[in-house]
């Protein structure tokens, strides 16, 4: 199984937790089924064979599936999800090789930004976060996490991860405190950090050098 599979599972069932609390434990045994190669998908793609865990027993999936729990329930058991998810793993997996391929002619255009992501600070161009994050979007950006690394009154400090539809994964920080954001947003300073770690993640993922006005302290960006 390539590392890709397993990047590519563990993101898609993570996603799916999220959406799907209530399905969260049965959404983790059918990535556990898969990353322990029990399901082997049949030659046309519509149907599989499951090994329990013993591999004593063997159930047969496609739109159904006859194991105990699928006799029982209406809803999906995690054979069923696992096939699921395998399908859509194939399909990004597919379509990051077409990506790479296409990578290897450097043909990136140049981001286009449009005036109203711009501001003038002082003379100087800034751009806004909302342009950053469409920018991204255009290029395929599939996911952006920002944690928390540390907080307390005085200083909080964010983390962000952007993760494009061709792979590609970019990481930067962001800090905060009360005194260098914009006086109306000195309570909320810890989401600040966070908006500026994202920014300049996407800044870093866009190639896009100016500043974004979220980094600005509080002086520069003045009354506003
Ligand atoms: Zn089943």
């Amino acid at each position: 199984m390539s590392t890709s599979f397993i990047r590519i599972l563990a993101e898609e069932v993570t996603t799916l937790q999220a959406q799907f609390p209530h399905l969260a434990e049965r959404l983790g045994r059918a990535r556990t089924l898969l990353e322990t190669g029990r399901m082997f998908v049949e030659d046309s793609g519509t149907e599989a064979m499951v090994t329990s865990k013993d591999g004593t027993q063997c159930w047969h999936v496609n739109g159904n599936c006859d194991c105990p729990a699928s006799l029982h329930r209406r809803e999906a058991c995690y054979h069923r999800l696992a096939f699921r998810i395998y399908e859509k793993v194939v399909e990004r997996l597919a379509h990051e090789e077409e990506c790479y391929t296409l990578n290897l002619a450097p043909n990136v255009a140049p981001p286009t930004i449009r005036p109203e992501w711009l501001v003038q600070v002082q003379g100087r161009p800034f751009i806004r976060f909302e342009g950053l994050l469409e920018l991204a979007h255009a290029r395929g950006l599939v996911s952006l996490e920002t944690v928390i690394v540390q907080a307390n009154e005085a200083m909080a400090i964010a983390q962000c991860t952007a993760v494009f539809s061709d792979g590609r994964r970019f990481t930067d920080i962001g800090d905060a405190t009360e005194k260098n954001v914009a006086k109306h947003l000195s309570p909320h300073f810890i989401r600040m950090a966070a908006t500026r770690a994202s920014a300049r993640c996407l800044r870093r993922a866009l190639n896009i050098s100016a500043c974004s006005v979220e980094e600005l302290s509080g002086e520069e960006v003045g009354h506003e």
